[in-house]
């Protein structure tokens, strides 16, 4: 179930999140009362159009609630004789009050983080036997929301557990699968009244989160940030054109040590790995092909039973889409800017193919690492003069959003006749491919490396490719600036 909730001013407002929650769907709202001012709760609620929770948070705890202690518990008292379905209490202020046919949901809120003793609280507050036990405390990362899963697993009790913060996002999506009743979702982004919260629509139409179920197969990027991934967009639409029961999911993730533990809590059967934890999740694979073991990076992860292979499918979907317009890249000359983990695979490729590479980066001593494994030359990027090349490919983060104005230092190198491929695919249209064409190069963007890259992930997970009227609807969708 999802509940709607809101922070609503006036009766109108009130009505109007009722209305607007059964419309679109919600099967619960909560009603927070905090700002509500001498409303007519018998009118506002005797004409609910889904069941409701009441509920009134004081200023101490981050609410809007202005009045004492009773007068918070007569208005919960008035709300519940009004006709309120539930009625939620925070535990620390929780005295019985008569709640007519109202449920006792009893909530835990920290803004701060997890409490060291949040077992000892969840305790106490059970030996109350709420109807519900809400805990929604704040995660400051991957660590804490293992410990709000697991606590949620454990529940014997109906039960919530909620990391709010943008590290909690697979739970409020997950929370069936979890075990959680319901989920809470404003109706629109602006309206959240948790940090975290994920609008209704985008939870219902984006992610389909009432029908995950046991069943689900799960998928996703793991990374830290992973918000800006467009493998959701694209996975999820692949799954949708299959028909089948399958996620692909974002899961931030800050410590590379937790990447095992995040997948196997959450059930995750195959993962993509962005940035910064390509390298680290080499250590977390099980068997290392040669290839693996040469870039020294994975992208890919898949469970096979109890263990997880890996590989890297950056560099062959980079070189198919420099193949499909030079032709070839064996013999020519190929100018690789930047020396981390896409570079890596992006040399791996090259090399296997003979090209002649020359890596050009910021810090002198990775280029010359990694042009070492290959017998590349290594050059620092701001001594590039005008050097000729047939091919130049970047790989560093330069020209990435929010910086779309900058370009790695190669203006005197762009001509006619070059093809230039940028890694960077946010935006799509980058300004080194637009001085690239202005200068009349052969430009390709970072969205036929991805599509390819993603295109290999999925069929190491599944054995089968994406459909390309998928991938050609979702390239439709990326605005090229
Ligand atoms: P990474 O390992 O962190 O490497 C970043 C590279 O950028 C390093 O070489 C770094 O140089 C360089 N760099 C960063 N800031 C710089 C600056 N201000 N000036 C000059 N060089 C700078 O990152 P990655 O995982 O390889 O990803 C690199 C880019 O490729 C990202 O934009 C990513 O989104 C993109 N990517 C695209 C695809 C795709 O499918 N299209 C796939 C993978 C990655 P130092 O060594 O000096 O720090």
């Amino acid at each position: 179930m999802i509940c709607v909730t809101g922070l609503p001013r006036t009766l109108a407002e009130a009505g109007h999140l009722l209305s607007r929650a059964h419309e679109e769907g919600a099967d619960l709202a909560e009603l927070r009362l905090d700002l509500l001012e001498s409303v007519d709760l018998p009118r506002l609620l005797r004409n609910r159009p889904l069941p409701v929770i009441v509920t009134a948070r004081p200023i101490s705890l981050g609410g809007g609630f202005r009045g004492s202690e009773e007068e918070r518990r007569e208005l919960l008292t008035e709300a519940c004789r009004a006709g309120a379905d539930w009625v939620d209490v925070e535990y620390p202020f929780y005295k019985p009050f008569p709640r007519h046919r109202a449920r006792l949901i009893l909530s835990f809120h920290d803004f701060q983080g997890v409490p060291e003793e949040l077992e000892e609280i969840v305790e106490r507050m059970g030996d109350i036997e709420p109807d519900l036990l809400k805990v929604a405390v704040h995660a400051k990362g991957t660590a804490d929301v293992l410990t709000l899963v697991r606590m949620q697993r454990r529940a014997a009790s109906p039960s919530i557990f909620l990391p709010m913060g943008p590290w909690g996002e697979p739970v409020r999506i997950l929370y069936r699968r979890l075990g959680a009743p319901w989920t809470y979702a404003p109706l629109e982004a602006d309206q959240a009244t948790a940090p975290g919260q994920i609008p209704l629509r985008e939870l219902r139409e984006g992610f389909h989160a009432m029908e995950i179920d046991d069943q689900t197969r799960l998928f996703g990027v793991v990374g830290n940030p992973v918000a800006h991934s467009r493998g959701p967009d694209l996975f999820g639409r692949a799954f949708r054109s299959f028909g089948w029961n399958a996620r692909y999911l974002r899961f931030p993730l800050d410590d590379a040590n937790l990447l095992r533990e995040l997948l196997d809590e959450f059930g995750v059967e195959g993962a993509s790995v962005t940035a910064p934890h390509k390298a680290a999740a080499v250590d977390a694979i099980d068997g290392l092909s040669e290839d693996v073991a040469m870039i020294g990076a994975v992208n890919t992860l898949r469970r096979s039973e109890s263990r997880w292979e890996g590989a890297n499918t950056d560099g062959e979907a980079a070189l198919e889409a420099l193949e499909e317009v030079t032709g070839g890249v064996g013999g020519k000359s190929v100018l690789l800017l930047g020396a981390g983990g896409t570079a890596s695979a992006i040399a791996h490729a090259l090399w296997r193919e003979g090209a002649g590479v020359t890596v050009a980066n910021r810090t002198l001593g990775r280029a010359q690492a990694l042009a070492g494994m290959f017998d590349f030359e290594a050059v620092p990027i701001s001594e590039l003069g005008s050097l000729r090349t047939d091919i130049l490919v970047n790989t560093t983060t330069v020209g990435m959003a929010p910086e779309v104005e900058a370009m790695p230092p190669v203006g005197p190198l762009l001509r006619k006749g070059l093809v230039v491929m940028d890694a960077v695919y946010a935006p799509r249209e980058t300004k080194l491919l637009r001085e690239a064409r202005a200068a009349g190069a052969t430009v390709i963007d970072g969205m036929e490396m991805f599509q390819r890259q993603a295109e290999r992930q999925f069929r190491f997970w599944f054995g089968r490719g994406i459909p390309p009227e998928v991938t050609e609807a979702f390239l439709r969708a990326i605005p090229r600036t």
